[in-house]
């Protein structure tokens, strides 16, 4: 089990003594107090650089800390350990016999699940086990393997959103400027702050059978997949066939871009070691610039682009370039966002007065909707911010279903503004 220090919970007995000391002496900054109704416990936390210390006032007589400060006199109380999955911490400790005052997570502070280790089992110490809710949010749908294939109609359209399963990448590189306190609770990060980030192509069956990117492939090291964290347990040939499409369905793949965790998917290592098409039908459709950007790189976008997974395309004349803001077959077509890349492009599919769109990069994650919520990787962040502001105008006019290719728990929803903050209805 990874953990780390979240916080040290102080009992004290007169709390303006306490905040004289702890506040204005050592100088330190105060969030606003928080209720725990449960415990009768005010909670005041006090960041000390990735860690916090908590002072802990009780709310009635009969709270836990009102009695342990009447018993031992104020003073340290706990050590808290965030965990990536409390639920596993819990079992793991269960199996070892440890003594637990919570069996089973239950709700704490700061949006939390929360466990109590007995003092007992921890020589002395009252240790607490955490894990913010949107951890677990975002962990019971990686469980979850309908989450991974989502059926939707758009006119005449079917849409199926399928998975090549999971990649963590560093979140202070996905979310750019934003500073880690505000992107940390839509998006925990893990022990090597990388945040969980889902792969979703999206396969669309109309007049023919069209693929959107294909997740980060098969084809990496065992390196390569520790790094980014990747989880291919459900991957996209077996999300595919669960939901009804065999590779030669493909009639049409279709490139967002071509960095890694895209276009990976497009082809696999044979077993003389060979690299093919994984679609055996289809043509591959990548947008010119994008090509050439992707076969001319600099060292400011190499890491994210690996030849294996487009050359061969070429080679084996399954290739096929668009210039423009095309129409790739009934109802879907392609329009340049640039920004993320300067051909990054999205997909605009609309059937029977009815939108939907595949984001892409361009808002890769629910907590990417708010404008200058953008990724460091985006090479034109000014681009980044005019296409996303035009997009979700739009998205909103149109009741558009948006698709979000990297979001680890929402597949697709509906944009909205509510008092002037942008917010994400995922749909059902
Ligand atoms: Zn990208
Ligand atoms: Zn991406």
């Amino acid at each position: 089990m990874k953990a780390v220090l979240d916080h040290v919970g102080i009992a004290v007995k007169d709390l303006a003594a306490a905040l004289a000391f702890y506040r204005d002496a050592l100088g330190l900054d105060i969030e606003a107090p928080e209720e725990v109704a449960s415990q009768r416990v005010r909670a005041h936390f006090l960041p000390v650089g990735e860690a916090k210390l908590e002072l802990l006032e009780a709310t009635a007589p009969d709270s836990a800390i009102a009695k342990y400060v009447e018993k031992r006199g104020p003073g340290l109380h706990h050590i808290t350990l965030r965990v990536d999955d409390i639920n596993a911490a819990v079992a793991q400790l269960k199996a070892r016999g440890v003594r637990l005052i919570d069996e089973q997570p239950r709700p704490g502070a700061e949006h939390s699940l929360v466990a109590f280790i007995h003092p007992a089992s921890a020589h002395g110490v009252l240790v607490e086990l955490k894990q913010s809710t949107i951890q677990s949010t975002i962990q019971s749908a990686i469980r979850n393997p309908q989450s991974a294939i989502q059926r939707f109609t758009v006119g005449d359209l079917e849409l199926i959103s399928v998975s090549d399963g999971f990649i963590r990448l560093d979140g202070g590189s996905m979310f750019g400027a934003i500073p880690k306190p505000l992107w940390e609770k839509k998006a925990p990060a893990d022990a090597c702050n990388r945040i969980t980030m889902a792969m979703r192509p999206l396969v669309v069956r109309g007049a023919r059978t069209l693929l959107i990117d294909a997740g980060v492939g098969s084809k990496e090291s065992a390196k390569f997949h520790d790094i980014y964290g990747i989880d291919r347990s459900r991957s996209l040939d077996v999300t595919m066939a669960e939901a009804g499409v065999r590779p030669e369905d493909i009639d049409i793949v279709l490139a967002s871009h071509l960095h890694f965790d895209h276009a990976g998917g497009f082809t696999y290592r044979d077993a003389d070691g060979r690299i093919r098409p994984t679609f055996p039908r289809a043509q591959y459709i990548v947008r010119r610039g994008e090509w050439e950007d992707a076969t001319h790189t600099h060292e400011r976008n190499r890491a994210s682009y690996l030849a294996d997974n487009y050359l061969p395309l070429a080679d084996t004349g399954v290739l096929q370039l668009v210039d423009e803001d095309a129409t790739i077959m009934p109802g879907v077509k392609v329009r340049r966002t640039g920004g993320h890349c300067m051909h990054h492009q999205i997909v605009w599919i609309e059937s029977k007065g009815k939108t939907a769109a595949f984001a892409a990069d361009l808002m890769p994650t629910l907590a990417h909707a708010p404008d200058v919520w953008m990724s460091g990787f985006d090479l034109y962040p000014m681009d980044t911010l005019a296409a996303k502001k035009q997009f979700a105008r739009e998205a909103i006019e149109k009741e558009t279903l948006v698709f979000f290719e990297h979001d680890p728990a929402v597949a697709a929803g509906y944009i909205r503004e509510q008092n002037g903050t942008r917010i994400v209805q995922p749909a059902s």
